[in-house]
């Protein structure tokens, strides 16, 4: 009985020792960062607590002048901005931060500010949520877009003879380019960040046309076999399997 009880005071020690070192060898710089702009300080809390409660590390700016300097001077993995803000509006923030950087950036507006949806995508939002939103879907397109652009910074990824390399845009088989279209390569990239998932037709429509896309799931169909035939028909390959009522997966 005293055996177990030393052994568990020593297991937890042990365990405690691995969580000082990992902490201390930065384990916290691994978590990814979000700025928060927003005024209104119920929603700015709100956020804030549930990004934390993701593992999320969080930085909060009620002000559209400070944020711009934050947002400038910080390394954010992600920034959600609301439009209306005080000295400077979400807008200018945005065109003025696209001028150095491309963080990712998801725009909050209120209902109605159809003006402002556009604007924001026009000078280079990512997203954009229309409050009042439901936080697992902002919590959905945050995980959406920082995989997305740390994808895209890792450069390389590879399924056997296939290349796609992220940052260059640029796919080859076998050593030879394939020439695709900007939706061609978004699906095609997209799947391969995927690699071995089965990706729906919805979830690929919602990843590659995203906000901006109306039309039917159909369209995905259309630009598999856009990649079939410039891929698979061209090497004899099957590059894209189709999972009959499920989707599509490269594996
Ligand atoms: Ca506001």
């Amino acid at each position: 009985m005293r055996a177990a009880a030393r052994f568990c005071i020593c297991a937890a020690a042990v365990l405690r020792l691995a969580e000082v070192v990992s902490y201390t060898m930065g384990n916290t710089s691994d978590k990814k960062k979000i700025l928060i702009v927003e005024d209104e300080t119920q929603i700015s809390r709100f956020l804030q607590l549930e990004l934390e409660h993701e593992n999320y590390e969080c930085t909060a700016c009620a002000d559209g002048r400070e944020a711009l300097n934050t947002a400038l001077a910080g390394d954010f993995d992600l920034i959600v901005l609301d439009v209306m803000l005080p000295s400077l509006n979400g807008i200018e923030v945005l065109r003025r931060l696209r001028q150095d950087k491309q963080t990712p950036v998801i725009i909050l507006t209120a209902r109605d500010q159809v003006v402002d949806k556009v604007t924001g995508l026009d000078i280079g939002a990512d997203d954009y949520m229309t409050k009042p939103f439901a936080i697992e879907e902002l919590l959905a397109r945050i995980r959406l877009h920082i995989k997305r652009n740390s994808a895209s910074g890792g450069g390389m990824l590879k399924c056997g003879k296939l290349t796609v390399n992220a940052e260059a845009r640029v796919a080859s088989y076998d050593g030879h380019a394939v020439d695709l279209t900007k939706k061609e390569f978004d699906l095609l990239e997209y799947l391969m960040q995927n690699r071995n998932v089965v990706v729906s037709r919805e979830k690929l429509l919602d990843a590659v046309w995203g906000f901006d896309f109306y039309g039917s799931t159909n369209v995905v169909d259309v630009y598999v076999r856009y990649l079939r035939s410039k891929i698979d028909d061209v090497y004899g390959v099957t590059v894209i399997e189709t999972v009959r009522g499920a989707g599509y997966v490269i594996r």
